[in-house]
């Protein structure tokens, strides 16, 4: 198992305004898995926490390494899985985590699903909104692909909302994907939300993305999910930029 990195673009500067880590699994025998495929069958067989708990410890000391190598990304997105929020105690266990590498809370950014959302619990959400006096970003990934009510927005206060793939993918095609990506940033703007777009993989959606003040995106246009070596040698003279996300 192992983790590569995703570039973000803050579309007005274009200059690189963090990254995703993505986890990869490459079996002995059967290659490389997707984690589509695995991650649902850690869930189910009780393991995601203890997988989860190292993934973070993985990107802390990645934020780490590539510092001392001179190169200070503004911020690290994390995919968190259900279960890691369950309760205070799972949750808790992350940002322990986070400590022991004496990572600044400023450099992660939690990506959370609409369904985890749904089911969070007073406990979990009060920690959330500790955490994010510290520093910690909080982005909702897959937007307006779970559920259909908006209630848990006014229950956390998220950084940035991620348009999913889905309506990038058509949004030139499709007039329904084009006003769903619309009224996203218009609905992530007027709750002072940024919006980042998921899934570019073309110039004339990027160009769309621009016009319509979408903030930030990411994809196989700009790059594909890379190894630390590669983002490093990629992407350590792309200005940073913090003031966007
Ligand atoms: P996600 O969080 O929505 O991640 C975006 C997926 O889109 C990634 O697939 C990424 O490689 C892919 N992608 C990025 N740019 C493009 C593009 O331009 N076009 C297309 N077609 N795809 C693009 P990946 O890495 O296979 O991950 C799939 C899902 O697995 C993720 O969806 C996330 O839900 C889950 N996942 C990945 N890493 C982790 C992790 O560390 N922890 C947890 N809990 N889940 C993870
Ligand atoms: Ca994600
Ligand atoms: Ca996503």
């Amino acid at each position: 198992l192992f983790l590569v990195y995703q570039p973000q673009f803050n579309l007005s500067t274009g200059m690189i305004c963090g990254a995703e880590s993505l986890i990869r699994w490459n079996h002995p025998t059967l290659g490389s898995i997707p984690p589509s495929q695995f991650i649902s069958i850690i869930e189910k067989r009780g393991l995601i926490i203890k997988l989860g708990n190292w993934i973070m410890d993985q990107a802390c000391k990645q934020i780490i390494q590539w510092q001392s190598q001179s190169f200070k990304l503004n911020r690290l997105a994390v995919n968190l899985s259900a279960l890691q929020l369950r309760n205070d105690k799972t949750f808790q266990a992350l940002i322990d985590i986070i400590n022991e590498n004496n990572v600044d809370a400023k450099y992660i950014e939690f990506e959370l699903t609409e369904s985890l959302l749904i089911k969070l619990s007073p406990e979990v959400q009060a920690l959330i909104e500790q955490t994010s006096k510290q520093g910690i970003h909080y982005a909702i990934d897959d937007f307006g692909t779970g559920y259909s009510s908006l209630s848990y927005l006014k229950r956390i206060k998220a950084n940035k909302l991620k348009i999913d793939q889905e309506f990038i993918q058509d949004m030139l095609n499709e007039p329904s994907d084009m006003e769903i990506v619309k009224a996203t940033i218009a609905l992530a703007h007027s709750l002072g939300m940024a919006i980042i777009a998921e899934g570019v993989e073309t110039q004339a959606q990027l160009t769309r993305l621009k016009e319509l003040g979408c903030d930030a995106a990411q994809g196989y246009f700009f790059s594909r999910p890379v190894a630390p070596e590669e983002f490093l040698e990629k992407f350590r003279n792309w200005q940073s930029d913090c003031h966007t996300q």
